[in-house]
């Protein structure tokens, strides 16, 4: 959960406890249909995870005896697992020397080599997790070291104004201008795009459509308004955008266009069914912004 989002959220929001609850352990998992897992994560979004997560589940029931492997090889070969949550298991699950690199470690350990290597790239990349490794296997404990480590990032060796006048490590930090560091790569411009859907609500509910062949693959939304009523699109019952990753998209939500009829991918779903169904959060949002009564034509 803590791959894209903020502990707060998932410990304030009652994330984490609902799905420990919902799921306790690899078995139940592993077991668990798409649309409960899909369900379960309803809110947080980047739903790839609840995918990956299940899959994990299902690899350690089938090749590790229902046990979390703590051979950090064996842990970097589980599904949606990257060397980062590989690091962060290894070390505060386990107590094992393996590093922990995120956007505060980089930060303190280029300021503390004054090094100007972007750190997104594969050089600089390459070196902070080697300094990282070279730093954590010298520690007696790997566990408060990691810790100590991301911490001084969130809190004193902070992005802008960090205080080097509290810092503990100050004297061994060869940075003049720690504000100029880390340097990071240029990034590619966010990228507008548009999305166009219909709403259709019969005695039966509303008209909802399940994604295929996409990152939401699995997830239920309003129906895509058909490529024949692109240039000539029916009234907009509501505007609304969002921003996923680098591109900020545009919801447009239309009347539904004349003559419709449903296709096989999609069903009415009555209105007490809704809440239980696996939906982008955006999607949920105008949703339920329409259901209210607060549709109105903008054009
Ligand atoms: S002395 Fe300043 S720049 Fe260096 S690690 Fe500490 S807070 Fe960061």
């Amino acid at each position: 959960m803590l791959q894209q989002t903020q502990i707060a959220t998932v410990l304030e929001r009652g994330f984490y406890s609902r799905w420990m609850e919902r799921f306790p352990g690899f078995a139940e998992l592993a077991r668990a249909t798409e649309a409960e897992v899909l369900g379960a994560w309803q809110g947080l979004g980047y739903y790839r995870r609840a995918r990956n997560l299940q899959r994990l589940a299902q690899v350690v029931m089938s090749e590790h005896a229902g046990v979390f492997p703590r051979d950090p090889a064996l842990i970097r070969e589980l599904p949606g697992i990257g060397p980062y949550t590989a690091g962060a298991v290894a070390s505060f699950a386990f107590g094992l020397a393996e590093p922990v690199v995120d956007g505060n470690v980089a930060r303190v350990l280029a300021r503390l080599d004054d090094d100007s290597t972007p750190v997104d790239g594969t050089a600089g990349g390459r070196r902070l997790w080697a300094r990282a490794a070279e730093l954590v296997r010298a520690s007696d404990d790997p566990r408060s070291f990691n810790s100590a480590l991301m911490e001084l990032g969130q809190t004193v060796c902070r992005p802008a104004r960090p205080a080097c006048g509290e810092c503990p490590v100050r004297r061994h930090c060869r940075t003049k201008s720690p504000e100029k560091l880390p340097v990071k790569s240029a990034r590619p411009g966010v990228t507008a795009v548009t999305e166009r859907v219909f709403f259709l609500r019969s005695a039966e509910g509303v008209l909802l459509e399940k994604e295929t062949g996409s990152r939401r693959t699995g997830l239920w939304r309003l129906p895509a308004l058909p490529d024949a009523w692109l240039d000539r699109p029916p009234p907009v019952l509501l505007k609304t955008s969002y921003a996923i990753t680098r591109y900020k998209v545009t919801l447009w939500v239309h009347e539904t266009p004349a003559g419709l009829r449903p296709q096989p991918v999609q069903k009415f779903v009555p209105a007490g069914e809704l809440a239980g169904l696996p939906m982008p959060s955006p999607y949920r949002r105008a949703l339920e912004q329409l259901l209210k009564g607060g549709v109105f034509r903008l054009e």
